[in-house]
């Protein structure tokens, strides 16, 4: 047997790099779709529709009427790692906003084709840009790359064509456009919900109706009942959790012993971001199972501020998940919480019944 030479080991090229890096924060539409809700809301939105084509990978529209970004910003506005929220790794640890490390429209520039319009409150215009590969480009062959002035209202307008046209592979991976825009639903209903103060829509192109519309006036609840309907919305109670020990404060909404599903609904957020925990959602259905028949499952909204200090949210890419500090202590706290709250409420609902 012949053994072959080593082989030599080479430098990627950046466009590769970037490109694999991009395939991890976005790996669904849903992704790109998060990162552009987030960018919105840290612009101090009061506004934002979504527009969807093909489940995303025609078209994702995000159109809001935040603070915009000037004109001078946007040669480098998909740059990776340039951002306007982060300056020094510490600054990590009191991240109050959103998105951290202008890694999404960088990503998205890779996989995609972008277009930017955007108006600031002291321009007398707005500007449009289309980018390739974190630069500027032009929007047709043969003119400037450079951004060109356009009417518009203040705010900004993303549009996403054509996701992972250049990814093949992962363009195929998606069989159904009808599962991509489910998941766009409830992400979109999330933010909905726990946005307070910030109206959302979200419809399919092509259709005149909307499949999600809250007004920023709305209270939580009925924002819940908007998007999961009365029979949740009915049911709800409220319930406050803190403790100074372990540097958290919690609120949120949670269905009494009347309602029970198949299924958990657990919206939450931690520090404003919608994230995963399957110890919190393991720990709420032990909770609930002394007040529900068995199988029966509750709804819950959650959400809970943690001391940036005591939170690291850079364990994953795609920000899905968050580590923090004393967690087991700060979820049995919650949900002695939530427990007698659901215990009062039982109580109340007995006493009614006997008079
Ligand atoms: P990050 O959010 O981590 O900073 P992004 O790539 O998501 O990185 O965005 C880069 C920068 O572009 C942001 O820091 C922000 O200044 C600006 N930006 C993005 N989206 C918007 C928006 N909708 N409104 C205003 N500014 C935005
Ligand atoms: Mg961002």
């Amino acid at each position: 047997l012949e053994v072959s030479a080593p082989r030599r080991i080479r430098a990627l090229d950046p466009d590769v790099v970037n490109k694999i890096a991009a395939g991890e924060i976005i790996v669904a539409p849903v992704h790109a779709l998060k990162e552009l809700i987030e960018n919105a809301v840290d612009a101090g939105s009061t506004s934002l529709e979504v527009l969807v084509k093909d489940g995303g990978l025609k078209l994702l529209q995000i159109t809001d009427n935040g603070h915009g970004i000037a004109k001078e910003d946007l040669p480098i506005l998909c740059e990776r790692f340039t951002t306007s929220k982060l300056k020094a790794f510490e600054d990590l640890t009191s991240i109050g906003t959103y998105g951290f490390r202008g890694e999404a429209l960088a990503s998205i520039s890779h996989i995609a084709h972008l277009q930017v319009t955007t108006k600031t409150k002291d321009s007398s215009c707005a500007w449009r840009a289309h980018y390739d590969s974190g630069k500027l480009i032009p929007a047709k062959p043969g003119q400037s790359a450079e951004p060109k002035p356009t009417a518009g209202r203040p705010g900004t307008q993303i549009t996403v064509e054509d996701l992972f046209y250049n990814v093949p592979t992962r363009r195929r991976a998606f069989r159904s456009a009808s599962e991509e825009y489910n998941k766009i639903l409830d992400v979109v209903g999330r933010y909905a919900i726990h946005c307070d103060g910030v109206a959302f829509s979200c419809k399919k192109h092509g259709e005149s109706g909307t499949t999600i519309s809250t007004q920023s006036t709305s209270s939580t609840t009925d924002r819940i009942r908007q998007i999961h309907g009365g029979t949740v919305a009915n049911e709800l109670v409220e319930f406050t959790s803190s403790d100074e020990r372990y540097g958290y404060r919690a609120r949120g909404l949670t269905t009494n012993a009347n309602y029970h599903v198949k299924k958990t609904t657990l919206l939450l957020f931690i520090n404003h971001r919608s994230v995963d925990s399957s110890n919190i959602r393991k720990a709420i259905e032990q909770t609930y199972s002394t007040f529900l028949p068995k199988g029966g499952h509750p709804f819950t909204y959650l959400s809970l501020e943690i001391d940036p200090a005591r939170v690291d949210v850079n364990v994953h890419p795609t920000k899905r998940e968050v580590n923090f500090l004393n967690e087991d202590e700060i979820i049995e706290t919650i949900c002695g919480d939530i427990r007698t709250k659901l215990a009062t409420v039982d109580v109340s609902r007995t006493f009614m019944t006997q008079t």
